[in-house]
């Protein structure tokens, strides 16, 4: 891509969804004076794009922005990235009660670029029926929105149909990192590669993939390590990412003021991967690979009969995540969100219904309770 919208973003952009906390607080109690220090950090450093949502931190991310940000700095100096819930709508009203609240809640006028959040498949029907891609463009002729776009979680052949349908999206935004690149889940080569093919650019999303690649198992760590002893194992990621062209930013969801520090350095003057630096990267996938995991087919025939509604396929998939990356706190966190609506682990009442049920013929009531230990105490 020659130019385009976002080519001359600086390429590293600060994801308001894992904001510091108040010890013993809940997602809810952000640490606004951490946040404040490490907003101060990533600008100085002459980064400026924020990306937020209605839904981070349960609506504390977007007054966290206001805070930090918009109340502290001129509105030139930075660009924000708000979506639209689409969870929460049930009809075409929802989405401007919505958007005014995102409006207050970050004190900004406009946003300089809107999306419809995660949107896959399954939300398609919802969009056309509620009026969501007009209302999108009616948000950018009334000047509150600067561009319009999507955040994308589904394969690559839906992502085509979009597109394809909605030449009005500017940008979109997918997850991207060097081990989802070639996933048949995620696809985000294809996905990547779908959004040059529409000359769409794009902001990227988990780079670092929730923090696991910035952990991952000792065998694994340890050959990026002996490779090059001073980078981190976070810059590897990044780096991945920032060799991409069409790029508008890379998002990273940053914690830490030393997570700030580390991903600014190494997007000071990044440097593409090379040939023998990307096979190094190979080598370190193909030890993850073959980290011996829980063979579990995702074939979801435990979750039919479960009283208890435990959504075990996923709990599983947090399972194999942690064994393989050693992120506790990213599978930890994404173990609460999968089940904030199924049981959780430790609600098993032990019928064996599902074990009866799995054809991998798994030991399900004894991984769970390995899980409920691992995850809800972590939690
Ligand atoms: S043993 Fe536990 S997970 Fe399995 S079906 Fe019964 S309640 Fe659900
Ligand atoms: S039935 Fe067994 S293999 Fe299938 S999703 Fe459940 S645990 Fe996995």
């Amino acid at each position: 891509m020659k130019d385009y919208l976002g080519k001359n973003t600086p390429k590293l952009g600060f994801g308001l969804m894992r904001l510091p906390t108040i010890p013993g607080g809940t997602d809810q109690d952000i640490d606004l004076e951490k946040v404040k220090q490490m907003v101060d950090l990533f600008l100085e450093r002459g980064y400026t794009y924020f990306d937020t949502a209605y839904l981070y931190h349960g609506g504390k991310s977007e007054e966290a922005l206001r805070e930090a940000v918009v109340k502290r700095y001129p509105r030139d100096k930075f660009t924000v990235t708000d979506k639209m819930p689409l969870w929460d709508i049930k009809g075409e009203a929802d989405y401007e009660r919505i958007f005014q609240t995102q409006l207050q809640r970050t004190g900004l006028e406009y946003f300089d670029y809107y999306f419809l959040h995660g949107i896959g498949e399954s939300q398609l029907e919802l969009i056309d029926k509620t009026g969501g891609w007009d209302y999108m463009k009616k948000l950018k002729e009334r000047g509150l929105v600067k561009h319009i776009g999507f955040s994308f979680h589904s394969p690559a052949a839906c992502l085509d149909k979009i597109l394809t349908a909605h030449p009005e999206t500017e940008l979109v935004q997918l997850q991207i990192n060097y081990a989802d690149w070639e996933s048949e889940k995620v696809q985000a080569r294809l996905c990547y590669e779908t959004a040059m093919k529409h000359n769409v650019p794009v902001t990227i999303m988990e780079p670092v993939r929730g923090g696991a690649l910035a952990s991952m198992h000792p065998d694994a760590a340890k050959i990026l390590k002996d490779y090059a002893p001073d980078a981190s194992l976070a810059s590897w990621a990044i780096r991945f990412c920032a060799s991409l062209d069409g790029l508008i930013t890379i998002l990273s969801g940053m914690t830490t003021l030393e997570q700030v520090d580390d991903n600014t350095k190494t997007m000071k003057d990044v440097k593409p991967l090379t040939d023998e630096e990307r096979e190094v990267i190979a080598k370190a996938l193909k030890v993850i690979d073959s980290i011996p995991v829980i063979p579990c087919t995702g074939c979801k025939y435990c979750i039919t009969n479960c009283p208890q509604h435990i959504p075990t396929p996923a709990i599983i998939e947090q399972m194999n995540e942690y064994t393989k990356y050693q992120n506790l706190t990213g599978a930890a966190r994404t173990y609460g969100m999968i089940t904030m609506m199924g049981g959780k682990a430790s609600s098993c009442v032990d019928c064996k219904s599902c074990e009866e049920h799995c054809p991998q013929h798994l030991e399900i009531t004894s991984i769970l309770k390995q899980a409920a230990e691992l995850f809800e105490k972590k939690a």
